[in-house]
């Protein structure tokens, strides 16, 4: 598969596609994995809360592909911002790598105050080279310029739930302005809205020979957005990959554009407060 690399502002690049591995069943992700990877997937994305680091890594080595074709990506879990230091040893342990490519933190949680010291210790894993890259996830302006004004160092990535029914226009302007780069969690929307079933989109897509996810997922690429669809069916996954061989034009972006609605099916970032 053809997938395009996306320069990160710390002088790595990451892969614009990738698989991620949210709720997929514990005993299922090894083998959600191991296809993703036959099929072409090269960058996957999990959590340390999502259960499955140690069937990635199982995944990961029994492919055989080489460690430097990978990139994989984990992320600090919420009651860990204290231990960061030792919740990362602990993942890499799980994941069996002796580094990741990106190491992120899962949520601000700006009702505990604890980012900031995570951050602090990311920073310093990324020094020791056992993370190519470091970023957050969830975070708003506010959480970013935080980080930014009292450490100077730039999240490489901001991971956070984008879709055409949510397009955090001011928040991703923010990034874009300071470097960080756009990673879209939920981009096809979880599945959970009737985005698939509205015409202009099943217009667009019927008039390119793709489906309705091919161009919601071509949306964001035109972007310059790293997504990273969740399935765990291997047809799905070669279609989400087939990407890269069309072109939407100014009033098919403008026409997905329009279905802005400001509708989140994940947390709200600033009050999600589980531990
Ligand atoms: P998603 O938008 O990728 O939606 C996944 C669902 O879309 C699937 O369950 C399936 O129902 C449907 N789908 C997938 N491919 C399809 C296709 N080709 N045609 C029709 N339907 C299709 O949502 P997600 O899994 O929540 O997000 C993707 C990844 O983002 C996750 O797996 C995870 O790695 C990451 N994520 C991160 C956070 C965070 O807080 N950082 C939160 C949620 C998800």
């Amino acid at each position: 598969l053809p997938i395009p690399n996306l320069p990160l502002s710390n002088g790595t690049a990451i892969p614009q596609l990738g698989a991620g591995v949210f709720l997929v069943e514990p005993g299922e992700a090894e083998g959600v994995v191991a296809t993703a990877l036959e099929v072409g997937y090269r960058h996957i994305d999990t959590a340390s809360v999502y259960g499955n680091e140690a069937e990635v890594g199982r995944a990961v080595a029994r492919s055989g592909i080489a460690r430097d074709e990978l990139f994989i990506t984990t992320k600090l879990w919420n009651s860990d911002q204290t231990r960061a230091a030792d919740a990362f040893a602990e993942s890499l342990d799980r994941l069996a790598l002796d580094r990741v490519d990106l190491y992120l933190i899962h949520w601000p949680q700006p009702m505990f105050g604890e980012a900031l010291g995570a951050w602090k210790s990311l920073i310093e894993i990324a020094e020791s080279g056992r993370a190519s890259a470091i970023g957050v996830s969830n975070f708003e302006i506010a959480d970013l310029q935080q980080l930014m004004d009292e450490t100077g160092v730039v999240p490489a990535v901001n991971q956070i739930e984008l879709h055409p029914l949510h397009q955090r226009r001011e928040l991703v302007e923010f990034c874009t302005q300071h470097g960080i780069a756009i990673e879209a969690w939920g981009p096809l929307a979880q599945g959970k809205s009737d985005l698939f079933e509205r015409p202009e989109l099943l217009e667009i897509a019927q008039k390119h020979g793709k489906s309705p996810a091919q161009v919601v997922l071509r949306w964001h690429v035109q972007q310059d957005r790293i997504v990273f669809p969740k399935t765990v069916r291997r047809e799905r996954m070669i279609e989400n990959a087939e990407l890269f061989d069309f072109a939407l034009d100014a009033d098919e972006l403008a026409a997905i554009d329009a279905y802005e609605a400001g509708t989140n099916f994940g947390p709200d970032p600033r009050t999600f407060d589980a531990r």
